[in-house]
């Protein structure tokens, strides 16, 4: 194969499912890129929950394969029927193939998008595919309307507290979770309206007493099997569940009888890839994102910092619930 880039780069490679000790450091080539894709040698990485899943074996991938998703940097070659970026050009990316945790990589062109000149390398790569997924659950999954009341669980997280400014600059009012007082006043002090500490609360006592009885029209619920239940008990008649994580473990054998007695619920589990399929799409959603960051409307929380050959520990960060807003790995 022809190698684009002079020097071999360093990069994460699973060849088993487990615990964090499978992640290995590693020296890879890349090859010049194929005719829809880019060369990024890259600036920051974004950690990702889904990342967890892909290392246990939760969601399957064959083996071996890098991890990661999401990731900022500089363009060092472009295949020959790419026409919207250059070699050059700064971009970022929030939703590719595997492969994210590397130095440098190709990656299929409809997935990059330039960054503007606002936007640092680490802003980037910490809110692609976090700010991406806000984007469709609130603009897409259920367009939220100002004055709308909603439910978000783990709301200090790196998805947490982009959704929790959002909200805001929606005019929604976002009750968070978090499972101490400290995420509970960091998701307050970024736009929730009120934060309830599952850890110690009630949480549909709560809601009820918030709402006066109203409940909500959708909960957003990335913790899975620990807050289905509730999350249900939380909505008014009708209402949506989206369910679109599994932080705590995945739902699994529902009765669905459960949405009738619940009053006539909906439930959706959804993606990030089926709301972004084209190129278009990606750009639009991105062009949103960055509007917001732009306007100062959405700060992006970078709350951890690991280097590339910590990315175990920093899942492990990420997996034990020591982390807040968003965490990146860095490249020298
Ligand atoms: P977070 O930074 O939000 O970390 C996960 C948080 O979940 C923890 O900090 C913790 O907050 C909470 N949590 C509750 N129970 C557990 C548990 N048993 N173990 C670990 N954490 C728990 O992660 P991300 O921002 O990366 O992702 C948030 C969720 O969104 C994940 O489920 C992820 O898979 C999902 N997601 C889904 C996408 C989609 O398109 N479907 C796209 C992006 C993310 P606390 O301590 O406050 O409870």
């Amino acid at each position: 194969k022809e190698f684009v880039l002079e020097n071999q780069v360093k990069a994460i490679r699973i060849e088993e499912n487990g615990g964090p000790e499978v992640l290995k450091l590693v020296s890879v080539g890349v090859p010049a890129p194929e005719k829809n894709e880019v060369t990024i040698r890259q600036k920051a990485v974004g950690l990702n929950f889904i990342d967890i899943y892909y290392r246990t074996g939760l969601y399957k991938h064959p083996l071996p394969c890098g991890l990661g998703f999401e990731a900022s940097g500089v363009i060092e070659a472009v295949g020959a029927d790419v026409r919207h970026l250059k070699v050059g050009d700064r971009v970022a990316y929030g939703q590719s193939p595997l492969g994210a945790y590397a130095e440098a990589r190709n990656v299929p062109a409809d997935r990059v998008v330039k960054l503007p000149k606002g936007v640092s390398f680490e802003q980037a790569a910490a809110m692609m595919l976090k700010g991406l997924t806000v984007q469709y659950l609130f603009r897409q999954t259920y367009r939220l309307q100002g004055g709308e009341t909603i439910l978000f669980h783990a709301a200090a997280g790196g998805v947490g507290l982009i959704a929790c400014q959002w909200a805001k600059a929606l005019g929604v009012k976002l009750i968070g979770t978090a499972s101490s007082p400290e995420k509970a006043a960091l998701a307050k002090s970024h736009g929730a309206w009120e934060v309830i500490d599952y850890s110690r609360e009630n949480v549909v006592d709560r809601v009820n007493e918030l709402t006066n009885g109203k409940k909500v029209p959708v909960v957003y619920d990335g913790v899975g099997k620990d807050t289905w239940l509730t999350s249900l008990d939380c909505l008014e008649p009708r209402g949506l569940m989206v369910s679109f994580g599994n932080a705590s473990g995945s739902v699994e054998g529902v009765n669905l009888g459960i949405l009738a007695s619940k009053g006539s619920l909906y439930v959706t589990r959804p993606t990030l890839a089926t709301h972004v399929p084209t190129r278009e799409k990606m750009q639009a959603a991105s062009d949103e994102l960055f509007g917001l960051v732009a306007k100062k409307k959405i700060d992006i929380i970078i709350g951890q910092r690991f280097p590339l050959e910590d990315a175990g520990q920093a899942q492990q960060a990420l997996q034990g619930r020591k982390t807040t807003g968003a965490t990146i790995l860095t490249l020298d």
